[in-house]
C-alpha cells in the first residue's frame, strides 16, 4: 500500500492526513502550532509523522503545506506568514528529522493540486487555484503537477497590482508587502469588511445585501468586478480549463453566477468558457494536497 501523508503547517494548527493510494482517509490529527518556537515546530511535525506511522504499522512519502515558499536562492523559507519560519532551512530540518526526503509546496499551491487532483477541477489539464481569506494566493496545477517556476512564485497572483483602477478603487491601499494596489489589499477578507464598512465579516455582509442594506450591496458589487478583472488577467495569460475558488470568502454563492459574466469584458476573446467553481474539499484542501505532492 503506497502511503501519502500530507502536513498543513498554518499559522494556528498544524494538520496531518495520510491517504491510501486510493486517496481515501486512513489517519487524521490536528495539534496546535507551537507560536514562534522553530524548534518546536520541526519536532511537532515529526512526531505527528511518526504518530501516524506508528497507528497505520506503514510508512509513508511526507508532503508539507506551508505557509510561504522556499528560496530557490538559498533553500529556505520566504514570504511566510508565520515568522518563525522565515529564512530557516525548514526542508532540510524536517528531512533530517524524518530520514527521507520531503516535499514542500506554499498553501495554495496545495490547494490548487488537491481540486485538481480529485476535486472541483479534476479531469482538467490546467487549473487554476485561487484562496480568497485573511490572504490572498493562487497556484497553478498543469497536468497533475505544481507549475512553480524558477522564483518559486508561479500563481502568486495576490500581489499583482488590481487591473485598471477606477475611481472606486482610489487612493490605492498599500500592502503589508510593501507593493501598492496588490490584488490581496481589495480581494481579502479584511479589505471587504474595511470596505463595506460596517465593522462586520463576509457572511454578514452577504445576508445584509440579500435583505436590500445598499452600502452592503455596493461593496459586494465592487468586490465581484474587482475579481472579474483580476482573474480576466489570468484568463488572457494563463487560459486555465478551471478556475477553483478557496478560502472563506469563496463560500459567497453569488461569485460563481456574477463574476463569469463580469469579466467578459476583460477576457480578450468572443466567448469565454471558463469555468469558475467552488472548492470540493474545503478545509482539507491544503493537507490533501500536500500529500498529492508525492503524486508522481
Ligand atoms: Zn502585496
Amino acid at each position: 500500500m503506497s502511503l501519502r501523508i500530507g502536513v498543513d503547517l498554518g499559522g494556528s494548527k498544524i494538520e496531518l492526513l495520510a491517504l491510501d493510494g486510493h486517496g481515501q482517509e486512513r489517519y487524521r490529527k490536528r495539534v496546535p502550532t507551537p507560536r514562534g518556537d522553530y524548534g518546536a515546530t520541526v519536532k511537532t511535525v515529526t512526531a505527528l509523522v511518526g504518530e501516524c506511522e506508528e497507528a497505520l504499522g506503514s510508512k509513508g512519502t511526507v508532503g508539507l503545506g506551508i505557509p510561504g515558499a522556499m528560496s530557490l536562492a538559498t533553500g529556505r523559507i520566504k514570504n511566510a506568514n508565520s515568522t518563525c519560519l522565515i529564512g530557516r532551512p525548514f526542508k532540510q530540518d524536517l528531512e533530517a528529522a524524518l530520514g527521507r526526503e520531503v516535499r514542500m509546496a506554499n498553501d495554495a499551491n496545495c490547494f490548487a493540486l488537491s481540486e485538481a487532483t480529485d476535486g472541483a477541477g479534476r479531469g482538467a489539464r490546467v487549473v487554476f487555484g485561487v484562496i480568497l481569506g485573511t490572504g490572498v494566493g493562487g497556484g497553478i496545477v498543469v497536468d497533475g503537477r505544481v507549475l512553480t517556476g524558477p522564483n518559486a512564485i508561479a500563481g502568486e497572483w495576490g500581489h499583482n497590482p488590481l487591473p485598471l483602477p477606477r475611481e472606486a478603487d482610489l487612493p490605492l491601499p498599500a500592502c503589508y508587502c510593501g507593493r501598492q494596489a496588490c490584488i490581496e489589499a481589495y480581494l481579502s477578507g479584511p479589505a471587504l469588511a474595511r470596505d463595506a464598512g460596517a465593522g462586520i465579516g463576509a457572511p454578514e455582509i452577504v445576508a445584509r445585501a440579500a435583505q436590500g442594506d445598499a452600502r452592503c450591496e455596493a461593496a459586494l458589487g465592487r468586490y465581484e468586478e474587482r475579481l472579474a478583472r483580476a482573474l480576466a488577467a489570468v484568463i488572457n495569460v494563463l487560459d486555465p480549463d478551471a478556475i477553483v475558488l478557496g478560502g472563506g470568502l469563496s463560500n459567497i454563492d453569488r461569485l460563481y453566477e456574477n463574476v463569469p459574466r463580469l469579466w467578459l469584458p476583460y477576457v480578450f476573446s468572443d466567448l469565454v468558457s471558463t469555468p469558475l467553481a467552488r472548492h470540493v474539499h474545503g478545509d482539507s484542501s491544503g493537507v490533501r494536497g500536500a500529500a498529492w505532492l508525492w503524486n508522481g
